[in-house]
């Protein structure tokens, strides 16, 4: 069942419930006709919606509000019928009617408010649905989907302290901890900071990150990139050794930020990095170094598969190796395969990216994202 049916279905019910525990007082035979008129639309459109024929289900329902024009709860379904059809427009006129009316008892108001953030939140208008928020938790400080929400929107936004600060209201609230949520946010303030040339505040939130969780993997790029950017070339082979013990999976995604120091690459990155494969034999790790130094050198990208002894233990990693040594001017199947490849997966809700992110952009579950392994299916 979709989104607009559930809507309509809730609202129907909503509605029905509503008319059966609140009958009119005294009914008269006048009275009674009025109740039919009342009730008529309502019924009409619960066939619409078993008949699947949710257009017509939600005319009637318009039909229902406008004989219970008194009654709040009937605008709230249909504002959600509105927004469920993607007419935000109307969404929004009916849940700012319902708050400007002055009887509106408190907990169709908190609804309201709430309803109407979302509205502005799915119609893309980020700015005023943060305010609904923000207006709702005035209200309801421990309301916790428009902490989840608001937070949602800093994210989206890149406005990542002020995500955290809601992140903490939500630990007070649910008695929980976000740690290793909390320490991707100081990772993306630390990768900002870098970008703007903030160095210090790069490395101080980089640091937080790692405190709150050595597996970090941006923020152990951040203190990576810097150490080497400085010169301190011991801090940055014991940050590529952490990173490697706490976060094998991402560890490979260190050779970017490595290679552009080609000194260190040559004089200590690259025995450090085989150091690292003799104790795992991770294939990730030799299909990514090999994928970077192939990328302009092909000869030199065959003498270390030599040097690494790596040879491809199924058609992904043989593909991968492949592209590799694919001639650019003649390319064959290798490359089309790896340039349209989903080359990571989230473990929480499986969608699949060809480059990684570290917010899954389906579930926004952070650090979730691995590599593809293992044999194509
Ligand atoms: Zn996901």
């Amino acid at each position: 069942m979709n989104t607009l049916l559930l809507a309509i279905t809730a609202a129907a019910l909503v509605t029905l419930v509503a008319l059966l525990l609140f009958p009119q007082q005294d009914v008269d035979e006048d009275d009674a006709r009025r109740e039919d008129e009342r009730i008529s639309p309502l019924l009409r459109g619960i066939n619409y919606l078993l008949s699947d024929q949710p257009d017509r289900a939600l005319q009637e329902m318009v039909q229902v509000a406008r004989l219970r024009s008194e009654a709040a709860d009937v605008y709230m379904a249909l504002g959600e019928m509105f927004r469920a059809r993607g007419e935000y427009g109307r969404a929004v006129r009916i849940h700012q009617n319902l708050l400007a009316r002055p009887d509106l008892p408190d907990d169709m108001k908190l609804e309201a408010h709430y309803a109407l953030a979302v509205d502005f939140q799915t119609g893309g208008l980020l700015d005023r649905a943060l305010k609904q928020y923000s207006k709702l938790l005035e209200l309801k400080p421990d309301h916790v989907p428009a902490l989840k929400a608001s937070l949602r929107i800093r994210e989206q936004s890149s406005e990542w302290l002020e995500a955290e600060a809601l992140l903490s209201r939500l630990e007070q609230v649910q008695n929980t901890s976000y740690r290793a949520h909390r320490a991707y946010l100081f990772a993306q303030m630390a990768e900002k900071c870098l970008q703007e040339g903030a160095i210090e505040d790069a490395g101080h939130y980089a640091a937080r990150a790692t405190e709150l969780e050595p597996s970090c993997a941006p923020a152990c790029f951040v203190l990576f990139e810097l150490a080497l950017r400085g010169g301190q070339w011991q801090q940055a082979g014991e940050i590529l050794r952490s990173l490697a013990e706490h976060n094998r999976e991402h560890f490979p995604l260190i050779l970017p930020y490595m290679m552009k120091y080609e000194d260190y690459y040559q004089q200590e990155g690259r025995r450090l990095l085989l150091d690292i494969w003799q104790r795992s034999h991770d294939e990730e790790l030799a299909l990514s170094w090999m994928e970077h130094v192939g990328a302009s050198d092909r000869d030199a990208a065959r003498a270390l598969q030599k040097e690494l002894a790596f040879e491809p233990a199924n058609l992904r990693a043989r593909l991968r190796i492949e592209a590799v040594f694919e001639d650019e001017q003649r390319p064959l199947f290798a490359r089309a395969w790896r340039r349209q490849v989903n080359n990571y997966i989230c473990e929480q809700c499986g969608v699949g990216v060809k480059t990684l992110r570290w917010q899954c952009p389906q579930c926004h579950a952070w650090g979730s994202m691995h590599p593809q392994k293992g044999d194509i299916a």
